[in-house]
C-alpha cells in the first residue's frame, strides 16, 4: 500500500509551494488506494507555535483534501527518539562527542582559513578515554566516511552524493537530548510506514544524511521524489513579493478550493496538453513520475483563468453555497438565478462575483462624473420618465425576467424614435451609477419594478 505524507514545520502560514506537495502527495495516495497522513514538525520550540499548526490544518480543511488518521505530532514522541539513540549508542553506530563549543569554533575558522569544507573531525569517534569534565556531550552519528550515498530520486533520476563531500558524523541528539531534524525525520517516516516520499527539492541535500539514519538503524528506504521549487516570471525562488503566498489569503482574494487545486496540479506537472481538471481526474492521473524536472512558474493570469472557468461551469445551487462560506448570504434572493447566471460570465472570482453583485443591489447614492455628463444630457429625464410610466402601467406580474424589461425600452425607442443608447446610458447610469456593468435588463430583473423605479427618480432629482 502507497503511503505518502505531509511533513510541515509549524513556524508560520501554509505556504502554496507546502501545499503543492502536499496536494501530490494526496493525490498519489489516493490514485493507489493508499493512505495521505500528516504529521506536524514541532520539534524546534522557539519558532513553532499551535497557531500555525492549526492555521495549517484550517487550510487543510478549507481545501477539502484530508489526511487519514491521527496527526502525529513529533513534539510527542521525545521517548521514541530517545530510543533509538540509545540503540544506536549501544550498537556502537553512534557516539558521545564532548567537543566544545569553542573547539568546535576554533575547528570550523581553521578549516574556513584553509579552505576547507567546515565539518567536524571525528576526535570523539572512537574515543575511549576519561571525558573532559564540565561538558554535556552531543550524540553524534557514525556516517560513512568514503564511498558513494545514491538518491534514487522519481524525479530526478539518480543523484549521487560522496560522503566526504557532504557527510561528517553530524549530530542526532543536541547537549540537552532534544533530537536533531534529519535523525527524527527518517525515524518517523520509517515507523509512520511512509514509503513515498514526496517532497521540494530544496530538501534533497538533506536526504543522504536521512539515509544514514534509515541504513543504521536497519530500516528500509521509502522511494523519494524532490520536487523543483515554483518561481517567479523572472525565474527567482517564489517570494512574499510575489504576491501571496499564504493558502489562505487565497481564500480571502475569492478563488475557490477547486481552482487553485487545479491550477498547484499543473505547476510542475502535466498530462499532455490538458488545463482543467476535476479532483476526480486528479486522482486518476496524477502520477509523480511525470513531474517536471524544471521548476515551474507561477502566472497569476492562469489562476485567473481557471478560476473564471470554474465559476461560469459551477451551478448556481453550488456557487450560492460558496459565496456564503466568502460572506454573501444570497440564498433568499428571489432573483439568484438570474443574478448568477448574468453575474458568473463576467467574475473571474467569488470576489468578483460579491462586488458585482453589491454594486447592483446596493442604490446608488452619487454617479460617476464622467457617465454622468455622457448619459444625463439635455432631453434625458423625457426618456426616463416615459420609461418609468410605461413600467409604472406594466402589471408586476409580467416582469420577471429581463426580456420582460427589454420590450419595454424597446417600446419607448420605438415610440420615440431614438437609438438604443438615449435610453440605455442613462438608465446604466440611473440604475447603478457608472457606465459600466451587466446587461441593464437583467439588472432591471434582479432588482425588481419598485427599485428601478425609485432609482430612476433619484437619478432624474439629482441631474436635472
Ligand atoms: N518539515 C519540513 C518542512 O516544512 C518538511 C520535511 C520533509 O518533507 O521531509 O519544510
Amino acid at each position: 500500500m502507497v503511503v505518502t505524507r505531509f511533513a510541515p514545520s509549524p513556524t508560520g502560514y501554509l505556504h502554496i509551494g507546502g501545499l503543492r506537495t502536499a496536494l501530490f502527495s494526496y493525490l498519489w495516495a489516493k490514485k493507489n488506494g493508499g493512505k495521505f497522513v500528516l504529521r506536524i514538525e514541532d520539534t524546534d520550540k522557539a519558532r513553532n507555535s499551535q497557531e500555525a499548526a492549526d492555521a495549517i490544518l484550517k487550510a487543510f480543511s478549507w481545501l477539502g483534501l484530508d489526511h487519514d488518521g491521527e496527526i502525529t505530532y513529533q513534539s510527542q514522541r521525545d521517548d521514541i527518539y530517545a530510543k533509538y539513540i540509545k540503540q544506536l549508542l549501544d550498537e556502537g553506530k553512534a557516539y558521545k562527542c564532548y567537543m566544545s563549543k569553542e573547539e568546535l569554533t576554533e575547528l570550523r575558522e581553521t578549516q574556513m582559513a584553509n579552505k576547507e569544507r567546515t565539518k567536524y573531525n571525528g576526535k570523539y569517534r572512537d574515543f575511549d578515554g576519561t571525558p573532559p569534565a564540565g561538558v554535556e556531550p552531543v550524540i553524534r552519528i557514525k556516517a560513512p566516511v568514503t564511498g558513494e550515498i545514491l538518491v534514487k530520486d522519481g524525479v530526478k533520476g539518480d543523484v549521487s552524493f560522496q560522503a566526504e563531500d557532504i557527510l561528517d558524523d553530524f549530530v542526532i541528539a543536541r547537549a540537552d537530548g532534544s533530537p536533531t531534524y534529519n535523525f527524527v525525520v527518517a525515524i518517523d517516516d520509517a515507523l509512520m510506514g511512509i514509503n513515498e516520499v514526496i517532497r521540494g527539492d530544496d530538501h534533497l541535500s538533506n536526504t543522504p544524511k536521512q539515509i544514514v539514519v534509515y541504513e543504521a538503524l536497519g530500516f528500509e528506504l521509502p522511494k523519494f521524489y524532490h520536487v523543483p521549487m515554483i518561481h517567479n516570471s523572472q525565474g527567482k525562488k517564489l517570494s512574499k513579493r510575489d504576491g501571496a503566498t499564504d493558502v489562505m489569503a487565497y481564500k480571502d482574494m475569492g478563488y475557490t478550493p477547486q481552482a487553485l487545486l487545479n491550477f498547484l496540479v499543473r505547476l510542475g506537472w502535466s498530462h499532455g496538453d490538458q488545463e482543467i481538471f476535476s479532483m476526480d481526474e486528479m486522482k486518476n492521473l496524477f502520477n509523480p513520475q511525470d513531474i517536471n524536472k524544471s521548476a515551474s512558474i507561477y502566472n497569476t493570469e492562469k489562476l485567473d483563468w481557471l478560476s473564471s472557468h470554474y465559476i461560469k461551469n459551477t451551478k448556481n445551487d453550488e456557487l450560492a453555497q460558496l459565496l456564503t462560506e466568502y460572506g454573501l448570504v444570497l440564498t433568499s434572493h428571489d432573483k439568484r438565478e438570474i443574478l448568477l447566471d448574468e453575474l458568473k460570465e463576467r467574475a473571474k472570482t467569488l470576489k468578483d462575483l460579491a462586488d458585482l453583485t453589491n454594486e447592483i443591489l446596493a442604490t446608488p447614492h452619487s454617479y460617476d462624473a464622467k457617465a454622468s455628463k455622457k448619459a444625463f444630457k439635455e432631453g434625458f429625464s423625457d426618456v426616463l420618465n416615459t420609461f418609468a410610466s410605461k413600467l409604472t402601467a406594466a402589471d408586476s406580474e409580467d416582469l420577471h425576467l429581463p426580456v420582460d424589461y427589454h420590450n419595454i425600452m424597446e417600446t419607448v425607442v420605438n415610440e420615440m424614435e431614438i437609438g438604443f443608447g438615449k435610453i440605455g446610458q442613462p438608465l446604466r447610469v440611473a440604475l447603478l451609477g457608472k457606465m459600466s456593468g451587466p446587461g441593464l435588463d437583467s439588472v432591471m430583473a434582479i432588482i425588481g419594478k419598485d427599485e428601478t423605479l425609485l432609482r430612476i427618480k433619484n437619478a432624474i432629482a439629482a441631474n436635472s
